[in-house]
């Protein structure tokens, strides 16, 4: 079968390639891909910023599909299910985080199109405890974006809670802060949320999608703003979605007392200069969420299908197989939202 695999370590030695097809066992389901959505790690790995990555690998791990064929051992799930999958392929089964049910902190886990053959292909394997079955209401591109809509709910949800009455700040409206602010609105909160001035077209999407109020801030005052819909007490929440040191410093101070501020985006420097008397002194409190786990996958899939979430409309392109180093080259330059790689096709 066709896939794309990074083939060795390094910048891009990303190859289309014919590879064997993955075959069942156990409690394995063979999943035929329909779409795959590029994240932003999948332009980290082309640029062979991942040391962690084991090569070679196709990559992929955000996705839906049709199950072709299970393992003896699988009991729920049938040929011709309409799904999506988890990205834990394996995980270690002894250690504190596996006993909750955390498998992103699980030390030795694997994940699918990081350590084991992943979705930009035409089969992906998959283990049964990892696989939901969609809701017939949820189409296959949408499903194929459960899985950062996964990380968005853990943020939102699970390492924070949003109330309808908050007023939430998201920095950054790239397809992670744009999905995350479907997250918040469906819980009824108010969302505002900062770009800089290339983000024109992003903070435009973002309030023609639900997004209360958008601010520039090479050209706005973010602090007015919130002052003016705060009463001047600070926001209730804050996201960064950005991995960017001075935007979250700008905000800090911008939280209410006793807020919670949880950090999504992976800043480049290990160490970075922060505000920590605001985190101190506005008793904020601060936060790391790290990419989802299974109740997440369960909240997403009932946001899905309640249509509380529309993640599809953050696809602006599809292309096939053989499109990736098109895509990644958008997804750079910024032309694109969110690229899904459709697998029944080459081109
Ligand atoms: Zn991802
Ligand atoms: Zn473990």
């Amino acid at each position: 079968m066709k896939a794309v695999v990074k083939t060795k370590k390094g910048y891009d030695n990303v190859e289309l390639l014919d590879i064997d097809e993955p075959q069942v066992y156990g409690d394995r389901v063979k999943i035929k891909v329909a779409y795959s959505g590029i994240c932003g790690s999948d332009i980290h790995t082309f640029k062979g910023e991942y040391a962690n990555s084991k090569v070679p690998v196709a990559l992929g791990h955000e996705f839906s599909g049709i199950v072709v064929d299970v393992g003896p051992e699988v009991k729920n799930i049938k040929v011709g299910d309409r799904v999506t999958s988890e990205t834990t392929f394996e995980t270690c089964e002894h250690c504190i985080y596996c006993a909750t049910k955390d498998y992103n902190l699980c030390p030795e886990r694997k994940g699918i199109g990081t350590q084991v053959n992943g979705s930009f292909a035409e089969f992906v394997l998959s283990r049964e405890e990892s696989v939901h079955v969609l809701p017939e209401n949820v189409s296959l591109l949408s499903a194929a974006l459960t899985e950062p809509l996964a990380c968005c709910v853990h943020a939102a949800l699970e390492k924070s809670t949003i109330e309808k009455d908050d007023v939430v700040l998201i920095i950054g409206p790239g397809p992670m802060g744009l999905l995350l602010a479907q997250v918040v609105k469906s819980q009824g909160a108010t969302v505002i949320m900062t770009g800089v001035s290339k983000d024109k077209d992003r903070l435009e999407f973002a309030r023609n999608m639900g997004v209360d109020r958008t601010v520039d801030v090479s050209s706005e005052d973010l602090k007015e703003v919130i002052d003016s819909m705060t009463d001047g007490y600070g926001v209730d929440k804050g996201f960064d979605c950005s991995g960017f040191m001075p935007a979250v410093n700008d905000a800090l101070p911008l939280l209410k007392k006793k807020a919670t501020f949880v950090q999504v985006g992976i800043f480049a420097k290990k160490f970075n200069e922060m505000d920590q008397e605001s985190i101190i002194q506005r008793e904020i409190n601060y936060v790391g969420s790290r990419s989802q786990k299974p109740s997440a996958w369960v909240k997403s899939i009932e946001l899905l299908k309640e249509e509380k979430v529309n993640p599809e409309i953050l696809v602006t392109k599809i292309v096939g197989l053989g499109g990736f180093h098109e895509a990644i080259d958008d997804l750079i330059n910024g032309r694109e939202i969110k690229i899904a790689v459709d697998s029944s096709k080459i081109d």
